[in-house]
């Protein structure tokens, strides 16, 4: 068994795309188009929840996306 460690990713979160959620394949990932989703459609990034913000708001009005 073999296993992949990405450069850009810290406890979880991705910093190549400015501290979102590790998403392996998601937009902005080095990943993007060396892997297939089963819906076809590439994730989009999400980002932890700043202080006074809900949480896992992947529609949220976040200016980044
Ligand atoms: S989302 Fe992609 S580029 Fe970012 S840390 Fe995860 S594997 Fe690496």
């Amino acid at each position: 068994m073999s296993s992949w460690n990405c450069r850009y990713e810290v406890n979880g979160i991705c910093k190549k795309v400015d501290g979102a959620y590790c998403r392996p394949g998601m937009k902005g990932c080095v990943l993007v188009g060396k892997v297939k989703f089963q819906d076809g459609v590439v994730p989009p990034p999400v980002w932890p929840a700043r202080d006074g913000e809900s949480s896992g708001d992947p529609g949220g009005s976040d200016p980044r996306r």
